[in-house]
């Protein structure tokens, strides 16, 4: 259905066509964002009545051109502005145009058209290849722009998208290998080690005088990390580059800084002195993916690495071994954990650089940290997920007053088997309910391993869990079996053993 769409509007509506089916008022490349708020969306759709007051059809064109002036007003009196264009637009939709419009507002599409399907769906409407489509757009950055080109120019048009500086490529991502033996299988042609360390990933572009630094998720993040910007400038040999790296805020001991703070240090674009002062940065380098004219993702990562190492010094390079011997990997892990990092990545040698992938050319080996808690109410799916309970609140026991305190969702771990399942046992302990989240006695304990445990103003309980996910469920422990948070707090202070604490004094 997708496909016939796409073939079936005009050439000059394609782009944001495509951007309207995934949901996004912008491109993934593009830094802008509409900043509405719920308060405004919802006093722009009251009092709209059922009439509407244009009778020209309101036209896709439009609908972008709006979201353009949305994120363009700013400053004072930009909210009034902001309620009055969109005020306007909704004007001019239909009731269903409407629902549709402020769903993507909201970011909140969920029709279950991910960008995988809409890829599928260029590659069936022009003909070209689906892992060509793919390549194209996570090179690019801009979905809508791909599907034009697919489908305007087919094939042959799609192939000459290559790497362009100033446009962030989709970072290759790892697979969790949960044993040494996984990856040493997996990579017959032999692995390099590098730690994974705990920082944020950043890709930097150079081309002569212009830096340009993206994050993980392609946001422009130049302007809060300058001593990258002139390491850019003065410490790597070539005049043109894209490469990759993370930067690790180094606390008082010398160990890295929780990931946490690190993160406002890339939030703060005002108090950039301040936070230079407090937090140093350093950065360790990890790919190439193009160096003066030459495009390397088609490389093999130990070709990447030898064109890397020799353009930087040592000192800023990924600390690294190639190895077989599994005591020396053991002992290389330790030594990682050791110092604050949290595990190693395990690289297959003749790997090349698939952008935005996820898969076994790249293994990350973790030490995850493992809590019992007990689900306290859960939210009902959407997409694949529809008809499940599947996004669960996450909570441990409160040993002083007997509550269960929240600490964190997730969704993540579960089977089908045991969506159904516990989807069934939720509704039987269900206490109340509002529109999406069922509020449940406190009853079903489950294993769930996580990151980190950060400090959190979301939750009563003062903390939250990084990247949680269910293992397993203890049908063996009852609920004041969980664990408490008593010993939450304990986990917090021992992570600074190994990780140093940043003073905000
Ligand atoms: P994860 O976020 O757990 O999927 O792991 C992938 C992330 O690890 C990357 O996005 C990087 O931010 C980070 N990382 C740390 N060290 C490395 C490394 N040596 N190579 C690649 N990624 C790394």
């Amino acid at each position: 259905m997708i496909a016939d769409f796409l073939r079936s509007v005009d050439p000059s509506e394609i782009s944001d066509a495509t951007l309207f089916l995934v949901g996004k008022p912008f491109p993934e490349s593009d830094p802008r964002v509409l900043e509405v708020s719920y308060a405004t969306i919802s006093e722009a759709s009251r009092n709209l009545g059922q009439t509407r007051l244009s009778e020209a059809p309101l036209a896709i064109h439009d609908v972008f051109r709006t979201f353009d002036k949305v994120s363009e007003a700013t400053g004072a009196g930009s909210r009034v502005r902001k309620l009055s264009l969109i005020q306007t637009l909704l004007t001019q939709a239909s009731p269903v145009e409407s629902e549709y419009l402020v769903r993507m507002m909201f970011g909140e599409m969920r029709i279950g058209v991910v960008e995988g399907i809409v890829q599928d769906a260029i590659s069936l409407a022009s003909g070209a290849p689906k892992e060509l489509v793919r390549r194209a757009s996570m090179l690019h950055g801009d979905i809508g722009d791909i599907a034009k080109i697919a489908i305007t120019g087919g094939p042959k048009e799609l192939q000459r998208i290559g790497i362009h500086l100033f446009i962030p490529v989709k970072p290759m991502l790892a697979e969790m290998a949960e044993t040494l033996e996984t990856v040493l299988r997996e990579h017959p042609d032999g692995s390099a080690f590098e730690y994974k360390l705990d920082g944020a990933r950043i890709q930097i572009h150079k081309s002569g005088d212009k830096v340009r630094i993206y994050s993980r998720r392609l946001t422009d993040v130049t302007d809060s990390i300058g001593e990258i910007v002139a390491f850019a400038k003065t410490k790597v040999d070539a005049s043109e580059y894209l490469i990759e790296g993370e930067v690790v805020g180094i606390g008082k001991n010398g160990r890295p800084i929780p990931f946490q703070d690190l993160m406002r240090r890339f939030r703060r674009v005002h108090e950039i002195q301040a936070m230079t002062e407090r937090i140093p940065l350093k950065i360790y380098l990890f790919d190439a993916l193009y160096v003066d004219g030459r495009t390397l993702i088609d490389e093999r990562y130990s070709e990447r690495w030898e064109i890397l190492a020799s353009l930087a010094g040592e000192d800023y390079l990924a600390p690294r071994i190639v190895e077989q011997d599994k005591k020396e990997i053991s002992r290389f892990f330790d030594l990682a954990i050791k110092e604050g990092h949290e595990g190693l990545m395990a690289k297959s040698l003749s790997s090349n650089y698939s952008p935005g992938a996820r898969g076994k050319k790249w293994f990350k080996l973790k030490r995850d940290d493992k809590l019992d808690i007990v689900i306290v109410a859960a939210e009902w799916g959407s997409g694949r997920r529809v008809g499940w309970l599947s996004n669960y609140h996450l909570a441990v026991l409160d040993q002083e007053t007997g509550e269960y305190q929240m600490i964190g969702k997730t969704f993540k771990g579960l089977t089908d088997a045991e969506f159904d399942m516990i989807t069934k046992r939720l509704q039987e302990l269900k206490t109340h309910e509002d529109k999406w989240t069922v509020y449940v006695k406190p009853s079903i304990v489950a294993e769930v391993t996580y990151n980190e445990v950060q400090k959190s103003p979301r939750y009563k309980s003062g903390f939250a869990l990084r990247f949680a996910r269910i293992t397993s469920f203890r049908e063996d422990k009852s609920p004041e079996d969980a664990d408490t948070i008593q010993r939450l707090r304990q986990l917090y202070e021992k992570q600074f053993e190994k990780k140093s604490r940043l003073e905000l004094t």
